[in-house]
């Protein structure tokens, strides 16, 4: 059965290339239709969209869905079309002297890859495939993609609207479980962006050595927050609260736990606190209130908040309509913030990827950074303060894929800001023109003058005197 699917998706990739291939030269305006239609699809299908994502979720407000995964990704299509004739200008390069005034030239032109795959998870299920698949089309590629298996009415719907607006031999959705996904990780792509777990992303990338395969890795980790003295722990906390609560927590960029001042415990948790209560003072039936994804899912939290607790930490529950969860099917878990964490519990060590909010305490800063430094590095990093020197230690001794000072997460919202991670993290990027040149193949041109320029060097046996000269001044 899988060998059946990988055999259709190697077909595919096949017809793929083979019409890229034929169809280079591809002019701009089809590279801007590609992207039109896909902001087009977006457009036409968005409640029909929000419905899917909303139904897989089991709950997840249309209003945050349009906001996260319809209108934003609308609006990157739209940056693509306004820059991609600029990222795509062939870009001058300097030779060394005198070659250029003997006429030589170096250029560097981007040009597409061929085919690329995407393999995208289920927390933002529309946003993680067209997003990336925008920057795709505007470097001039064709695209595969496989969306997450537990996303599958999201998925469903996206197969059949890309069938609608796209040909095969442009855009392709494949849909299937983990079985189909690791099968399509193993195809001979011209490049693969995957965005997942860190532990995905390192078979996947294991899959595409085999065939030499570029990689975008787009991972998780745990996104710390810095508390400085300095802060204001009731704006930082409606800050922190928004960040944590949006989707449920899963969000890769989520505020992971938070690191505050030991004096200033208190007042950091009841900002959070009071954050969280004034956006949703009830949960249960709060439509604006995501489900977490499955129960298998929600499961794990629940698993890490018990482990927490028997290992001593203090939980708070932030329940501001003292609701009862325990009788409820919804999936639906309130803000819970762990106490007195320590690096033995499970919360310490895996992505929480939901709504748990460990808090650690400092005597001073430095220890915060050491703490970060000893860990993953992660994949965003967030500042919280008016001190312009703790911030730029902070910044300048620590390590993050990316950074938003005074809020979490916004930092990926920066159309032009690159978005990625680095090392455990991820590797690569997207967003801003290193999108589009993650896309593309930088390709060296350079035009040889007339003059016979090796003679001229010395590089040309028999060797002499003009070599030894080429040598020395090379040395020198
Ligand atoms: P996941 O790694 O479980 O799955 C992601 C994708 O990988 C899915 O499409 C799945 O079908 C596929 N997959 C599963 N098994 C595979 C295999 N053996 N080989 C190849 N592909 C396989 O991740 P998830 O649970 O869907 O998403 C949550 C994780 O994603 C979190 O760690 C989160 O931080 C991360 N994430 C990162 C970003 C980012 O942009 N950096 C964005 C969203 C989520």
């Amino acid at each position: 059965m899988a060998d059946d699917r990988k055999s259709e998706m190697e077909a595919v990739l096949r017809k793929q290339r083979a019409a890229h291939n034929q169809m280079r030269p591809e002019p701009m305006a089809l590279r801007k239709d590609r992207i039109q239609r896909a902001m087009k699809l977006l457009t036409d299908h968005a409640e029909d969209l929000c419905k899917v994502m909303a139904a897989d979720f089991g709950n997840r407000s249309p209003h945050q869905s349009m906001i996260t995964d319809i209108a934003g990704t609308v609006n990157f299509g739209k940056y693509c079309l306004k820059h991609m004739d600029n990222w795509s200008r062939p870009e001058k390069r300097h030779v060394q002297f005198p070659l250029g005034l003997l006429g030589a030239k170096a250029e560097v032109r981007y040009e597409p890859k061929g085919v690329v795959g995407i393999l995208s998870p289920w927390n933002f299920p529309v946003n993680l495939s067209f997003g990336p698949l925008m920057q795709i089309f505007a470097a001039g590629n064709r695209a595969m993609i496989k969306p997450s298996e537990f996303t599958e009415k999201t998925s469903l719907l996206t197969r059949e609207l890309v069938e609608e607006y796209f040909t095969p031999d442009e855009c392709a959705v494949f849909t299937g479980g983990p079985e189909v996904a690791a099968a399509f990780s193993e195809l001979p792509f011209d490049h693969l962006i995957f965005t997942g777990s860190t532990a995905t992303g390192r078979r996947v990338m294991e899959s595409a050595a085999k065939n030499l395969v570029p990689v975008t890795l787009e991972l998780g980790g745990k996104s710390p927050v810095f508390m400085g003295e300095s802060a204001d722990f009731a704006k930082a906390g409606e800050r922190v609260a928004l960040g944590k609560m949006m989707n449920a927590g899963q969000i890769c960029l989520a505020p992971d736990y938070l690191y505050v001042p030991e004096s200033k415990q208190d007042e950091a948790i009841h900002g959070v606190w009071q954050g969280t209560a004034n956006m949703y003072p009830t949960l249960l039936d709060n439509e604006d209130y995501a489900s977490v994804v499955t129960d298998r899912h929600f499961d794990r939290l629940q698993d890490l908040v018990a482990d927490a607790r028997d290992k001593g930490a203090e939980v708070i529950e932030v329940n501001p309509g003292n609701e009862d969860f325990s009788n409820t099917n919804a999936r639906k878990m309130p803000l819970t913030i762990l106490k007195n964490v320590t690096d033995d519990m499970k919360a310490m060590q895996e992505e929480i990827f939901g709504p748990v909010l460990p808090v650690k305490t400092y005597g001073h800063i430095d220890e915060a950074i050491e703490y970060v430094n000893e860990h993953d590095r992660p994949l965003g990093l967030y500042y919280f303060g008016q001190n312009a020197d703790e911030r730029e230690k902070v910044l300048t001794k620590t390590i993050s894929g990316g950074v938003t000072v005074n809020d979490v997460i916004f930092h990926v919202s920066m159309e032009d800001l690159p978005f990625g991670g680095v090392g455990p993290s991820g590797m690569g990027s997207y967003h801003g023109v290193e999108g589009f040149r993650e896309f593309s193949h930088a390709r060296s041109i350079y035009t040889q003058p007339k003059i016979d320029v090796a003679k001229l060097g010395g590089f040309k046996p028999p060797y002499g005197p003009a070599t030894e000269k080429a040598v020395k001044t090379m040395m020198k």
